[in-house]
């Protein structure tokens, strides 16, 4: 064969499963549609957790990749202007995760992979896996010379996100796909206003807010918007006044808006996460709404299962079941904190007695040091295997 994995797409997914191939000397080529600029400079997750943490380490690339970042101190959840802190770190035992922007992440794997001789082929068009169901798989792609070039390999490893064409080249009737549309509308914007003393998530009548550091002098904010209303129409005065009655806030700095988006509150999961010698890895075969921050640290937990069984020459069989256990719990975890903050606010949404509940849920988290501890496990991730 050509090589022993063909990589298709460089997310987090792809450049983390490299640089893990590449450290323990197994080859591998990566097949990326887009160009280096574009991929470095995507904008989106922005925390490792503690658990992607250790596993960056236990390939050396602590330094290289992940480290440097700011670690993670207390979470700020504001009920109606009141501040409340959670010492997530403490709480989960002394683990902290750290903030490292998913472009910063992403230039730094594709830095060390290249500088450890790397072959990395960006620009690769009309990628397309073959003979999957076989012993010698095959992906074939056209250069931007339409050139036509094919890879023979052991193993196809997709991790080319929801849209890519790794899950859609698994034949009908192989997968099987879970669709869930959680009702909340979120909308984001990128701002050049100072970071927030702490991550912060407010609750609020007003509907749902929250506020991440996205590096010292620029903020990442959600707001929950109504059915029916396009916050794409939004002026900014209007975000502005929201964020500030959100997060009860008169005196909330302002900066220009550099980025506007409408974020799905959606998940999906197919299973199984393989199909002969095809693996899906991250958003390939899952995606899940950013509450709990949890989209692209499974990308990279899968990443390591899909490493370890390959460099170990064990475990392949087990790969799906490992990663699906792992991502239904964090998926659950999800659906879990997305209903608390948003019921908790919000009346018309849910009615009045489940907004009691939820806000008897996030109470406990305050009142209950083990109901605490259990939030700050999953924040920091969990053991993968
Ligand atoms: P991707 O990042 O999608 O990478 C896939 C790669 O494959 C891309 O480079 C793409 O160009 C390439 N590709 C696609 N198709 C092909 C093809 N046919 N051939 C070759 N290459 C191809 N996660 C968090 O953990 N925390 C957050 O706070 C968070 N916030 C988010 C906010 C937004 C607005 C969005 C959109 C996502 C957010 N996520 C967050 C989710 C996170 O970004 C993803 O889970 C993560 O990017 C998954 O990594 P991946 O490598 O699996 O997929």
């Amino acid at each position: 064969a050509d090589t022993t994995v063909v990589i298709i797409g460089a997310g987090p997914a792809g450049m983390s499963l490299a640089n893990f191939l590449q450290r323990r000397g197994v080859g591998c080529v990566v097949l990326e549609m887009r160009d280096r600029a574009y991929v470095e400079g995507r904008q989106r997750a922005g925390v490792i957790d503690h658990r992607a943490g250790e596993i960056f380490a236990e390939f050396g690339l602590d330094g290289p990749v992940s480290g440097g970042g700011p670690v993670e101190t207390l979470l700020e959840i504001r009920t109606d202007g009141a501040p409340r802190l959670l010492d997530v770190p403490a709480l989960a035992g002394g683990r902290p995760s750290r903030l490292v922007p998913q472009q910063m992440l992403v230039r730094r794997l594709i830095g060390t992979f290249l500088e450890g001789g790397g072959d990395l082929r960006f620009e690769a068009l009309d990628v397309t896996p073959h003979d999957l169901g076989g012993d010698r798989p095959r992906v074939t792609y056209r250069d931007t010379d339409g050139v036509e070039h094919e890879l023979t390999c052991e193993y196809v490893a997709g991790c080319d996100g929801f849209h890519g064409v790794s899950r859609r080249s698994i034949p009908d009737g192989a997968l099987t796909t879970y669709s869930f549309d959680h009702g909340i509308g979120w909308y984001t914007v990128l701002a050049d206003s100072p970071a927030p003393r702490y991550p912060l998530m407010a609750v609020s009548r007003h509907g749902f807010a929250a506020q991440f550091a996205r590096g010292p002098r620029a903020s990442r904010f959600y707001l929950q918007y109504r059915p029916g209303d396009d916050p794409r129409q939004w002026p900014d005065e209007h975000t502005w006044r929201q964020l500030r009655l959100r997060l009860g806030d008169e005196s909330l700095p302002e900066g220009p808006i550099t980025g506007r988006e409408v974020v799905e509150m959606r998940s999906f999961v197919a299973e199984p996460m393989s199909y002969g010698r095809m693996f899906l890895v991250g958003d390939a075969a899952h995606i899940i709404t950013p509450m709990g921050a949890k989209g692209m640290n499974l990308a990279i937990a899968d990443a390591y299962v899909l490493a370890r069984a390959i460099i170990d020459g064990a475990g392949l069989d087990e790969y799906s079941a490992v990663c699906l256990r792992r991502t239904w719990d964090y998926q659950e975890f999800s659906r879990w904190y997305a209903e608390m903050v948003h019921d908790a606010g919000d009346d018309a949404r849910s009615g009045p007695f489940r907004r009691k509940l939820a806000l008897a849920r996030l109470d406990r988290l305050f009142a209950s040091p083990p109901a605490a501890a259990a939030f700050a496990d999953l924040m920091a991730g969990t053991e993968v295997l």
